[in-house]
């Protein structure tokens, strides 16, 4: 009966608890801008129109609800594998890329903390850029890994700590892994340029550290897939080994779905056959294989021609409306008459926004604006329309006069 007298009270997630402060406030302005989920100028979950039809076909098909392979559906990570590298890419035709359907981003990521923590020798230590997703250090920690930090964003300028990254990262001991997001970084909205990444490659690689790009948002940052993926296809491309964890949340729409991908990049096929062996044996304990329905909606839009040139029309949309909310956004800021400086809405990119708002304004703008967002000032540029985005320019002029 006492058995779990000893059990703590736990904190509540901190963004799942931004949401539920929302769902009390009767303010009609209300805004939730914690959650990092995309909606349409209506402030409404966007389907893809794209994702309805392969459901549609996929219905039609009557395709049976048999178990799934340890790895998933094979059409679905070849596909997700190609759409990350670049079909064509030397990788692939050589067979060097070990690829497992996850549990979208988040069991990808967790499938390469497993497969790390047994079988990656050289180092335990997996090096974050601060600050990082909330959940990578919960990851790699419950994966049995060390969680260290690299410099990545600068509060004085809302923007990239070039030289603090690299002054930080050339100083990274030999081996370690290094977590990099490949676009559309969270929570800061903040990416290297083309340039930097180069340089970033080239420190990273006489470092002789493990690059593992968390690819969540590729085409949700600048609208297109092939300029999502530009960091990764370099690093590869300079001839890092790299891993990669993908997520088919953002880019699809389909969040709880659950569908993504983890891949490793070996140095010939024989040894991609060995380390697909050990990443079946990691994963048949965790959860025995994943679930079918999302991977199949995504497989039959990145493998039906017709499908995948709509749905990247779809993601275009949804970029392109978040870039137009960030600019509307920054003008609306000057329409009030803002002296500040808020170049960095519109330079930083994908679904987030670090404002650079400090905790006190934060609190105002929730307690008298009904406006809701995570204390380190991120707000998802998602949650902007047409409609509410003149009320948040005009709240946050008043928190920061
Ligand atoms: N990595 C990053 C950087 C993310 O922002 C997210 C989504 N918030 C994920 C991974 C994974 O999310 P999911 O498990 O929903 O795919």
């Amino acid at each position: 009966v006492a058995c779990w007298s000893n059990v703590e009270m736990g904190p509540p997630d901190a963004i799942l608890g931004v949401t539920e402060a929302f769902k009390r406030d009767n303010n009609p302005n209300k805004m939730n801008l914690g959650v990092g989920a995309y909606r349409d100028d209506d402030g409404k979950p966007y389907i893809l129109p794209s994702v309805l039809k392969a459901e549609e076909q996929i219905l039609k098909a009557k395709l049976d609800k048999e178990y799934a392979g340890i790895t998933g559906v094979p059409e679905f990570a070849k596909a997700a594998a190609e759409l990350a590298f670049g079909v064509g890419n030397p990788i692939l035709k050589d067979g060097l890329n070990v690829t497992t359907q996850g549990v979208s981003g988040t069991g990808s990521l967790r499938i390469g903390g497993a497969f790390f923590a047994k079988w990656y020798q050289p180092s335990k230590d997996f090096y974050l850029p601060s600050p990082s997703w909330g959940n990578h250090t919960p990851i790699f920690k419950h994966s049995g890994l060390e969680v260290k930090s690299y410099r990545y964003y600068d509060p004085s300028t809302c923007g990239f700590d070039f030289a603090g990254a690299l002054d930080d990262i050339s100083k990274i001991p030999e081996g370690s892994v290094i977590v990099l997001h490949a676009c559309a970084h969270n929570p800061t909205g903040v990416d290297p340029k083309p340039e930097q990444w180069n340089e970033l490659s080239a420190v990273i690689k006489k470092r002789k550290l493990f690059p593992f790009f968390d690819m969540a948002y590729q085409g949700f940052a600048s609208g297109d897939t092939d300029r999502d993926a530009y960091a990764l296809r370099q690093f590869v491309k300079d001839g890092h080994a790299v891993a990669l964890s993908q997520s088919f949340a953002k880019n699809m729409g389909l969040y709880g779905e659950r569908v993504g991908a983890f891949t490793i990049v070996c140095d010939s096929a024989e040894e991609a056959s060995r380390v697909m062996s050990q990443v079946k044996i990691v994963i048949r304990p965790m959860y025995s294989n994943p679930p079918v329905h999302g991977a199949r909606i995504a497989s039959r839009i990145l493998n039906t021609p017709e499908l995948r040139t709509q749905w990247l029309g779809e993601v275009k949309g949804m970029a392109d409306r978040i870039i137009s909310m960030r600019t509307q956004l920054k003008d609306g800021l000057a329409k009030e008459g803002s002296s500040k400086n808020w170049q960095h809405i519109t330079d930083q990119i994908g679904m987030f926004c670090f404002t650079g708002l400090k905790p006190d304004q934060v609190e105002r703008l929730t307690k008298e604006f009904s406006v809701y967002l995570t204390k380190d000032g991120r707000i998802s540029v998602a949650g902007l329309s047409s409609k509410n985005v003149g009320y948040l320019a005009k709240a946050m002029h008043e928190v920061t006069k």
